[in-house]
């Protein structure tokens, strides 16, 4: 980590390394520390050039809401700034990489270690619910591990408020893990985030997606763990459990037994019914879903703005200008990446 430069925040003088942690949608990810202090951040640094008036929108909603957020599953803000040049968001850092990447090297987890990052997951959209607010990109390369195995939910690109029960129609997040009535721009909820997340458990027990719109299930899935994802990929998405049912599942109470864990339920359980077929060697979960590919849909979306703006961050505070010792990758990469 030789090279580096510093940048003053609002809360400290941030010592920023030329140790790339990852590259996202809109900028690249350094491993940056706190003058003074032991502290490491993960600092997502953004050129401001090459930024539309639809990327400045998604920022600015990004810092926003990221910055209220306080959960210790969902990955803490501790600044977010600008100077001439860039934008800066200084992020709790992760340093045990993101849950694609480790299911990549490790293999399809086994349902007891999959039952153990689901459940975080589930706390952490469980809490963004409770908030109002809405993810919509919640994938593997979205989850990313602390030291300790703990998952932090992570990248708030597109995540909204909802109001009333529902969200404006739009189409957002990342293809192989949007739910039907996104990818038709149709009526939106917070179900939306519960197809995601039975992507992700299926992702996490075959280190694959479902191929052609085909849920095929594995041999050794447990009946309840095929149930339990079965309703969440649930084309109405009346149908799909909330994420208080969803930590009431049999699935999850099984390992909880066995853990002696207690987990946090805010809602009671409602509508989750246990019917378990028998077992196959693979099962079918019909679902409408074209082709899974592994692309994403870029940002064309969100409403332009009108007027020009003072600055890319609105409301945020300003920092102070950086002398880079080098410069800062300004490349664009699809929101499904390696990390
Ligand atoms: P993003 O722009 O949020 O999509 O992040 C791009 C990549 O940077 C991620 O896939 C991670 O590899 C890395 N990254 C983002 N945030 C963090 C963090 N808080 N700690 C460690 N790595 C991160």
């Amino acid at each position: 980590m030789s090279q580096q430069f510093q940048v003053k925040g609002t809360k400290a003088t941030y010592i920023i390394y030329d140790k790339v942690l990852g590259k996202g949608a809109y900028g690249v990810v350094l491993l940056a520390q706190a003058v003074n202090s032991v502290n490491q951040f993960a600092a997502k640094i953004i050129s401001k050039k090459s930024l539309s008036l639809t990327d400045i929108v998604n920022l600015r909603n990004e810092i926003n809401i990221q910055s209220k957020l306080s959960h210790p599953n969902i990955v803490s803000m501790v600044d977010a700034f600008e100077d001439n040049e860039y934008l800066y968001m200084l992020l709790e850092y992760c340093n045990g990489g993101c849950l694609f990447t480790n299911i990549q090297l490790s293999g399809p987890l086994r349902e007891e270690k999959a039952y153990k990052y689901f459940v975080q997951i589930v706390q952490a959209v469980q809490y963004l619910h409770s908030k109002n607010v809405l993810h919509r990109d919640i994938k593997l390369s979205n989850l990313l591990l602390t030291h300790e195995d703990q998952i932090k939910l992570a990248d708030f690109t597109w995540s909204t408020s909802i109001s009333m029960g529902y969200v404006a129609p739009q189409i957002c997040g990342t293809l192989e893990y949007m739910p039907p009535e996104v990818i038709k721009n149709g009526f939106q909820n917070e179900k939306l985030d519960i197809w995601s997340l039975g992507i992700v458990l299926y992702e996490m027990l075959h280190n694959d997606l479902p191929k052609n719109g085909q849920f095929f299930i594995k041999h050794g899935i447990s009946e309840e763990c095929k149930q339990l994802m079965k309703q969440m990929l649930e084309v109405e998405t009346y149908k799909r459990p909330s994420t208080s049912d969803l930590l009431s599942s049999s699935w999850i109470k099984k390992f909880q037994r066995n853990n002696g864990l207690t987990i946090n339920t805010c809602r009671s359980l409602s509508g989750i019914t246990d019917k378990l077929g028998s077992p196959q060697k693979t099962t079918l979960l019909g679902s409408p879903m074209g082709s899974p590919l592994r692309t994403a849909f870029g940002s064309p979306f969100g409403s332009p703005m009108t007027s020009p703006l003072n600055s890319p961050l609105g409301k945020c505070t300003f920092g102070s200008k950086h002398v880079p010792t080098e410069p800062v990758s300004k490349q664009r990469v699809s929101t499904h990446k390696l990390c």
